[in-house]
C-alpha cells in the first residue's frame, strides 16, 4: 500500500506498530522492505521524496565540498522514491573474493564477512536488478590470458528504475506500507540510550512532526546521508548515534574514474575489454584493486548489425525485441548505417583505444563526511564533504597502468602512451580544473567491523551499541574494491532481511 504522509489524519500512527521501519527507498531500502514483507513481517517503508523528482526534496541534499573537487552533492544522487536508481547507469559487478581479505599494506582493510556470505544471494540479486546471464569475456587482446591481470565482463541492468519497477507490487502488498514525503529528522532512544523506540518524521506542507513506532529500524538513506543523519541525531547523544568512537562519516571512499592513456594497437579491437590485477600482483606490488577499461576509440560497425540497429531504433517495438534477443539495452545513439559508412573515412582511429581506470581508494580516516554550519529547512546540518586521497591511491593507478602497458608491449599487442598527469612528479590525481570524477559511489562512511573501534556496524549491519538499529547501503562497505556498488548493496540488503526475518 502507498500513502502520502502529507494527507494522513493526525492520529494515523497512534495505533500502528511495525515489525520493521525501513527508511529510504533506494536499492537498499526497497530490497530490504520487499523481502521482509514477503517473509510476513509488517513493514513501514518511509521515503522523504515523492514518486517524482521535486526541488523541495532534492534541495535537502545540497551541501559543501571542502576537500578534493567533487560533483555537486545534488547531482551525485537523487532524493525520491527509488533513490539514485532513478539516475544510475545500471552497470553491475560483484566484489572479488580478495576484496574481503586483509592486506598487509592497507591497514584498515578486511571485512568481517567473506564473499561466500554474499554468494547465496546472487540469483535473487540478478532477478531484482534484471541482469543478463554472466558471459565469459572474449580474450582478444591476450588470447592466452595473463598472470598479472584477470579479464572480466561488466553486466548491464535492464530494469534500472527500481521504484517504477516495484511500485505496483508495493501498492498491492498487504504487509508493506510505503509512506511518501516522510523525512526522517530524529530517532528517539530508550532510557538506556541503546534502543530506538520511535522515528520522528517531517513533511514539506505541514509543520508538525509525526512519530512511527517499530521493533527494528533500518537506515537506508544512501552513503552520504546515513552518516549525516547519525551525526545530526544528537538530541540524546551529543556526538550522534553510533559515534562513540568518532567513526561515523570517516573513511569516505569513491572510485576515482580517470583516463590514463592511449593505446596504439597492432590489430583493431572490436569491443571494450576490462581487466583487474590478480591477487598475487596486488600483494607483490603493494597496490589496491583497480579496473582498467580498454575501449576502442571507434567501434567497428558491421553492415548487418547496423542495418538491424537502424531499423530497431526507429520503432519502440523493434527496439524492445532486439533488447530481448540480446539481453541488454540497445543504445540508439551509437552505430547505425551512418556510423557504418563513417568508419571507413577514419581508418586510423580503429587502431587506437582509450585506457580508463575505476580505482579502489585506501581507507583514510581523514576522508570524511562532516557536518557544516548551515542547516536545511528541517534544522538538519548540511554535509561538508572532505574527500581525500592517500599516496597508495596514486601508486595503484600508476603501477597498474605501467604494468598493463608493459604487457601490451611484451605481447606485441600495442603500445601505451601514458597520460601526462601519471608521469608528473607531484604524484597526484589531476585537478582542480579536471574534476576528480567518482562513480558517484559513496562508500565506507559507517563501515563494517566486529570491533567497535574500527567500524560503526557489526557483521550483521547492526550499529554497535544499539539493540535494534541497522544500516543498509554502501556506507557499510568495509572497503570499496573497484566494483560498482549497487550489486553488493542489494546482496547485503537480502542478507540483512534474512537476519531480521529470524531476529525481528
Ligand atoms: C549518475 C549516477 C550513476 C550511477 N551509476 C551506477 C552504476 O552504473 N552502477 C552502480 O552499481 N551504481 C551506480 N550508481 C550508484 C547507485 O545509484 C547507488 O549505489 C545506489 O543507488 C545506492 O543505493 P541506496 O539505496 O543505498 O541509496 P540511494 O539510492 O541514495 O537511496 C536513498 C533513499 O533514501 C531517501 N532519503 C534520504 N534521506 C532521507 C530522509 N532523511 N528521510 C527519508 N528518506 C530519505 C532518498 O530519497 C532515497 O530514496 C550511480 C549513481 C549516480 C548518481
Amino acid at each position: 500500500m502507498i500513502f502520502d504522509a502529507e494527507a494522513l489524519p493526525d492520529d494515523w500512527f497512534d495505533e500502528r506498530r511495525f515489525d520493521v521501519c525501513v527508511i529510504g527507498s533506494g536499492p537498499a531500502g526497497l530490497t530490504l522492505a520487499r523481502k521482509l514483507a514477503a517473509e510476513g513481517k509488517r513493514v513501514a517503508l518511509m521515503e522523504g521524496g515523492g514518486t517524482e523528482i521535486s526541488w523541495d526534496s532534492e534541495e535537502l541534499y545540497e551541501g559543501d565540498t571542502v576537500g578534493a573537487d567533487y560533483w555537486p552533492l545534488t547531482a551525485a544522487r537523487k532524493r525520491f522514491f527509488g533513490g539514485s536508481s532513478n539516475c544510475w547507469s545500471g552497470v553491475c559487478l560483484e566484489l572479488d573474493a580478495h576484496d574481503f581479505e586483509k592486506l598487509p599494506h592497507h591497514p584498515w582493510s578486511g571485512w568481517p564477512i567473506a564473499k561466500t556470505d554474499l554468494d547465496p544471494y546472487r540469483e535473487e540479486t540478478d532477478a531484482i536488478l534484471v541482469l543478463p546471464p554472466e558471459r565469459a569475456p572474449p580474450h582478444t587482446l591476450f588470447p592466452n590470458g595473463t598472470e598479472r591481470f584477470i579479464q572480466f565482463d561488466l553486466r548491464q541492468s535492464s530494469g534500472v528504475l527500481l521504484g517504477e519497477r516495484y511500485r505496483d507490487e508495493i501498492e498491492a502488498s498487504p504487509n508493506l506500507e510505503l509512506y511518501l514525503h516522510a523525512n526522517l529528522v530524529d530517532l528517539r532512544l530508550d532510557d538506556r540510550l541503546q534502543r530506538v523506540t520511535t522515528g520522528v518524521f517531517r513533511r514539506f506542507e505541514r509543520p508538525e512532526p509525526f512519530s512511527v513506532r517499530a521493533d527494528v529500524f533500518a537506515l537506508c538513506l544512501g552513503g552520504l546521508e546515513n552518516p549525516r543523519f547519525l551525526l545530526n541525531a544528537s538530541s540524546q547523544l551529543p556526538f550522534g548515534i553510533g559515534n562513540q568512537h568518532d567513526l561515523v562519516g570517516r573513511f569516505f571512499s569513491e572510485h576515482p574514474h580517470q583516463e590514463v592513456g592511449t593505446v596504439l594497437l597492432a590489430e583493431p579491437m572490436r569491443n571494450r575489454e576490462v581487466y583487474a590485477p590478480a591477487p598475487d600482483f596486488i600483494k607483490q606490488a603493494e597496490i589496491l584493486n583497480i579496473a582498467l577499461l580498454c575501449t576502442p576509440e571507434t567501434r567497428q560497425y558491421a553492415l548487418p548489425n547496423e542495418l538491424v540497429r537502424s531499423a530497431a531504433c526507429r520503432a519502440d517495438f523493434l527496439r524492445r525485441l532486439t533488447e530481448a534477443l540480446h539481453g541488454m539495452p540497445l543504445v540508439c545513439s551509437e552505430g547505425g548505417i551512418q556510423a557504418y559508412f563513417e568508419q571507413w573515412r577514419q581508418p586510423e582511429q580503429m587502431l587506437t583505444a582509450r585506457l580508463d581506470i575505476a580505482a579502489e581508494q585506501a581507507l583514510n580516516p581523514s576522508s570524511r563526511v562532516r557536518l557544516g554550519e548551515e542547516t536545511d529547512r528541517f534544522g538538519q546540518r548540511r554535509i561538508a564533504l572532505d574527500w581525500r586521497f592517500s599516496e597508495i591511491d596514486f601508486h595503484t593507478v600508476r603501477t597498474a597502468a605501467l604494468a598493463f602497458g608493459r604487457l601490451l608491449a611484451e605481447r606485441d599487442v600495442g603500445r601505451l602512451k601514458l597520460a601526462d598527469w601519471l608521469l608528473d612528479e607531484s604524484g597526484a590525481f589531476p585537478g582542480p580544473d579536471e574534476a576528480r570524477a567518482g562513480g558517484p559511489h559513496h562508500m565506507c562512511t559507517t563501515r563494517m567491523s566486529d570491533d567497535p573501534r574500527r567500524g560503526v556496524v557489526d557483521r550483521n549491519c547492526r550499529v554497535h551499541g544499539m539493540d535494534n538499529l541497522y544500516i543498509g547501503g554502501s556506507s557499510v562497505f568495509a572497503t570499496g574494491g573497484h566494483a560498482n556498488p549497487t550489486y553488493t548493496i542489494v546482496q547485503l540488503a537480502l542478507r540483512l532481511a534474512d537476519h531480521l526475518a529470524i531476529t525481528a
